[in-house]
């Protein structure tokens, strides 16, 4: 059977916030030409964010996390090709395969295609009762598991998808026991003295944190059902349910097996552009020189980034480049607690605590070289304004003390 051929003028791979927002931003920004979107997703453009927070909770349905109305994008004449994914890529021809053996010719391509999450590596991690959090079709398995009666969470990963989801767990009634490998939460991301308020913040809501603790296997009855958990200590955590959070892999096989250059996700230049001809990356796949981390290599994983690099993407193909040069910020909700973070602490050499962690509002600086290079807020949302506006300025070095000083404005420090 010969399957169809089709053809865009800009074709988006990945349905997610990157692939949205970049077909979003050509029309905003008056792109004429066909534009269509394909994604692995069977459901219509939405918010991730949500998928570990309201979501999950049942506090929002899917209609409010949809990134616009399903009528939109006929709306703006911006096809949708959903549970679709491209397997393979023609640089030369300007042509993808899909797994379905249809195929697509693009003028210009834009990769969004995220990642998918990192995979437990232990024995019984196939089992049902084993959930992920990266899409929708996640999310909704995790809640038809608590529906039918799920009671005992064992949560894998103290980044912030792991504790998000364990929050939630929590105020759904569920007893949770969270599994770090590394001593201490968020390890990653943030300075140790947010590490050790949110590791504070969960054992108050009744969370039991095993941290420096591997997973040896995932236990399970012959039916198929997870019964616990066995720790590389030997331990045995009885469970109905695990959900991982230990990160992603970027899902750019493709690209690379077309010729892209990339070792961790694909490499961009400054106008989201890899090495293959029109074709663009962004999002969470793509490495790319970050001003705000003294010019490193680096992804990163937020709407901020996918957002942004989108619209990077959208100007440069309208032939009005705009480098990449946005303040990196993401937020995270876990109980009452709301963390901003402006900027980037990789490489910090030193921190500031603003306020009193005891009190649940303070915010942490961190500085390089005497120079703040992010914050961190918690509960703190006018010390976040003001720091995105102090770290755009590029500020120079600060008295640690001024910026330990809640009663000194962090505007007055510009
Ligand atoms: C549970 C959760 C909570 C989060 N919370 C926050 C938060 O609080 N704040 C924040 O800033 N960020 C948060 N993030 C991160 C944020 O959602 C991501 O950084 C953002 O979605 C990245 O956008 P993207 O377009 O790069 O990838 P995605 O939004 O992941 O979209 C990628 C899409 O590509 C599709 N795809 C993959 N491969 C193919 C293929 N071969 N063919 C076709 N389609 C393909 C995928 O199915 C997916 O739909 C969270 C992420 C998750 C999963």
């Amino acid at each position: 059977m010969t399957q169809s051929t089709s053809h865009a003028d800009v074709v988006i791979v990945g349905t997610g916030h990157g692939g949205s927002q970049a077909a979003i931003a050509l029309r905003q920004q008056g792109y004429e030409g066909t534009i269509l979107m394909i994604g692995r997703d069977r459901a219509p453009p939405y918010e991730r964010p949500p998928l570990s927070k309201e979501y999950l909770a049942g506090d929002k349905g899917f209609e409010r996390i949809m990134i616009r109305p399903e009528s939109f994008w006929a709306d703006k004449q911006i096809g949708l090709r959903l549970g679709a994914a491209v397997s393979a890529i023609d640089p030369h021809a300007h042509r993808l395969t899909l797994t379905d053996g249809a195929a697509v010719t693009y003028g210009t391509l834009i990769w969004s295609a995220g990642g998918d999450p990192r995979r437990l590596p232990v024995p019984g991690a196939v089992l049902p009762q084993v959930f992920y959090v990266r899409d929708k079709a996640d999310a909704d398995a995790m809640m038809a598991a608590l529906a039918a009666g799920a009671r005992r969470a064992v949560v894998i990963g103290g980044g912030y998808i792991g504790l998000e989801a364990a929050a939630v767990l929590r105020k759904l009634g569920c007893a949770v026991t969270l599994v770090e490998l590394l001593p201490r939460l968020l390890a990653r991301v943030a300075g140790e003295e947010i590490a050790a308020f949110f590791a504070d913040a969960h054992q108050r809501h009744g969370v039991d944190l095993r941290l420096g603790q591997g997973v040896r296997a995932v236990l399970g009855e012959e039916a198929g059902r997870v019964t616990g958990v066995r720790l590389e200590s030997g331990e045995e955590i009885a469970c109905d349910m695990v959900v991982v959070g230990i990160g992603i892999v970027p899902a750019v096989a493709p690209l690379i097996a077309a010729g892209a250059a990339g070792t961790n996700g694909v490499d961009v230049d400054e106008f989201c552009r890899t090495t293959l001809d029109d074709i663009y990356a962004i999002g969470d796949c793509a490495a790319h020189a970050n001003p705000f981390a003294d010019g490193a290599v680096i992804r990163l994983e937020s709407v901020q980034n996918a957002h942004d690099m989108a619209l990077v993407a959208a100007k440069a193909i309208l032939g009005r480049p705009e480098p990449y040069h946005a303040l990196p910020w993401f937020w995270s909700n876990q109980y009452d607690i709301r963390l901003q973070t402006a900027g980037l602490s990789l490489g910090h050499d030193q921190t500031v605590v603003r306020g009193d962690p005891a009190s649940g509002k303070f915010t942490v600086a961190y500085l390089k070289a005497g120079r703040p290079i992010a914050f961190d807020c918690v509960n703190t949302t006018k010390d976040y304004v003001q720091a995105r506006k102090l770290l755009e300025s590029r500020v120079g070095r600060i008295d640690p003390a001024l910026l330990a000083d809640p009663e000194v404005a962090l505007k007055d420090l510009a």
